[in-house]
């Protein structure tokens, strides 16, 4: 597989905007917390040309983890013991919260499971963010460490929305450690280690490990997010990717309510008129978003919704100084800092295949929005029930044809014509400006709670789907109807011949 086209989530090691935010004057006495910067930040260099790119392979990317915030859980982790040559139901790859939460469910119904990661301890570096009816539907709500009653979305200067519906940031120390201690209690092994191959023989798979480890398995789940590390796929890869740069800071003031999260601001008078900056996010926009957690403290996160190919880092951090600097937002330290790539939409992985997948390496993110926790632990206990009940003595499956069930409870025809459609809404968002963008979501979020929220969950189906768009072309401005008629045209001609394509 083309390595260029296999892209990890994280550019890690690229700290541009230390500099930036020093000549721009934004931080006013910038401390980065973690004493360990200053060395990264020079092997950075190193190994990073200047200008990166989101196209860097994944292989190279893989083995930048997350360097500035290791902290690891401090559990005993019952290791799984090579010299017994036992062959496992079912190893999971990938240590996230897709793979361990498959682990924890497939092991309670009593299945020997083995989870491989390079990490198993580290606490998940990224700051999810969910809405908070989702996390209730899975009664998760003791893992958010904060929630908001409502959220904000600013238009444009003159125009904001106020959305009652709660958010909230999942306390990623609780939920993994909740995971980990069910793991463990249902004997759940683990494996330090990264896999590097997989030979599959008739009943069973043999994953090889970078450690020189070999684990064997009836069933392997490649739960390794955008690596995609296991997963096969033989279409063209062509996401959009949605780029940002967020920083959790401690700050002099701030100008949110705290009562409410900053979904979107699309605002842009902190770009100065006839600029090339102005310019560059005219054509393609970024926003911020941001999470209160008080009058100091701060998730700030600049954001490119999605493009093709993705906006640089460099870009949008130079967009986010200027933001905070028209904001009033001095920043004092910065606590924890995220880039984020996330390949949205491009083709489903070979269905079915040998090997299953969740998560990013599934193509589960949502492709007009980039999230995915949320939807991914609620696939959970789905594909959970569905390795049970196929791998378990009621049908005894093995090899393609286990997987193939698996595969198709996953991606069933209803959710592939989902994802259809969330794609096309991508291809339509690809092509708006900021005029265009902002006469969106404007119509958007004038629709009824039930379709934007459904559409933001992954909650809405065909034929709800074309009450969606309807509802949403008719709340659309004549200008924002001529846009979605004119960008949608090729988009929706495309869904359809995927649509068609899918019945054959
Ligand atoms: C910075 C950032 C912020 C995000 N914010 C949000 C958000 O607010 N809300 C939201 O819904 N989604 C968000 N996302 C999307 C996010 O990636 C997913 O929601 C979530 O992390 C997906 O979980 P996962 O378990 O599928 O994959 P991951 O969390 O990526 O976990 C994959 C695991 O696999 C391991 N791995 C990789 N390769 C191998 C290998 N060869 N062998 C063994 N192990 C391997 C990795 O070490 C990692 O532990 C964000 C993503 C990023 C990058």
């Amino acid at each position: 597989m083309d390595t260029l086209l296999r892209t990890h989530s994280r550019l890690e090691l690229l700290h541009p905007s230390y500099g930036l935010a020093e000549r721009h004057g934004l931080f006013s006495d910038v401390k980065l917390q973690n004493s360990e910067f200053g060395v990264l930040r020079r092997k950075a260099l190193k190994k990073w040309p200047k200008k990166s790119s989101v196209r860097a392979s994944s292989s190279t990317l893989l083995e930048l983890v997350p360097e500035i915030k290791k902290e690891n859980l401090d559990y005993d982790l019952p290791l799984y013991d090579p010299s017994k040559g036992l062959t496992l139901d079912l190893a999971v790859v990938g240590g996230g919260p897709a793979g361990l939460a498959v682990a924890q469910q497939v092991s309670e119904a009593g299945l020997s499971v083995c989870s491989i990661d390079p990490s198993p301890k580290l606490i998940w570096p990224n700051n999810y963010g969910v809405w908070v009816d989702e996390f209730e539907a899975m009664d998760l709500l003791d893992c958010l460490d904060a929630t908001w009653p409502g959220a904000v979305v600013y238009v444009d200067d003159s125009k904001k929305k106020l959305l009652g519906r709660p958010y909230g940031r999942v306390n990623r120390k609780q939920l993994k450690s909740k995971m980990l201690q069910r793991c463990i209690s249902n004997g759940v092994k683990f494996h330090q280690a990264k896999v590097v191959k997989v030979i599959h023989e008739e009943t069973k798979s043999l994953l090889i490990c970078n450690d020189g480890v070999t684990i064997q398995a009836t069933l392997v789940l490649d739960a390794t997010g955008f690596s995609r590390c296991l997963v096969q796929y033989d279409k063209p890869y062509n996401p959009g990717y949605q780029v940002a740069y967020g920083i959790l800071a401690e700050v002099e003031e701030h100008p949110f309510d705290l009562d409410k999260m900053l979904f979107m601001d699309w605002r842009d008078s902190h770009l100065k008129e006839g600029t090339k900056l102005k310019e560059r996010n005219r054509r393609i926009p970024t926003f911020l978003y941001a999470m209160p957690f008080s009058s100091t403290r701060i998730f700030l996160e600049e954001t490119s919704l999605v493009a093709r190919p993705g906006l640089q880092m460099e870009d949008i951090q130079e967009r986010m100084v200027a933001r905070l600097r028209h904001l009033g937002i001095k920043v004092k330290s910065i606590e924890e800092d995220e880039r984020c790539v996330i390949p949205m939409g491009g083709p489903l992985p070979v269905l079915p295949q040998r090997v299953v997948g969740i998560g990013g390496t599934a193509g589960m993110v949502h492709p007009s929005t980039g999230y995915m926790v949320a939807r991914t632990l609620a696939a959970a206990p789905m594909v959970a029930n569905s390795i049970v009940q196929f791998l378990g003595p009621n049908h005894g499956l093995l090899g393609n044809e286990l997987s193939s069930q698996i595969w198709k409870d996953l991606w069933p025809i209803e959710r592939r014509r989902q994802r259809e459609f969330f794609c096309f809404g991508m291809d339509i968002l690809l092509k708006l400006d900021l005029p265009g963008t902002r006469r969106f979501f404007d119509a958007f979020f004038d629709l009824e709670p039930h379709y934007w929220h459904g559409f933001l969950s992954s909650r809405l189906f065909l034929p709800e789907l074309v009450f969606f768009g309807l509802s949403l072309f008719s709340h659309a401005s004549n200008r924002s109807r001529l846009e979605i008629m004119a960008k949608g045209t090729l988009p929706l001609a495309n869904m359809i011949n995927n649509l068609l394509q899918e019945k054959k």
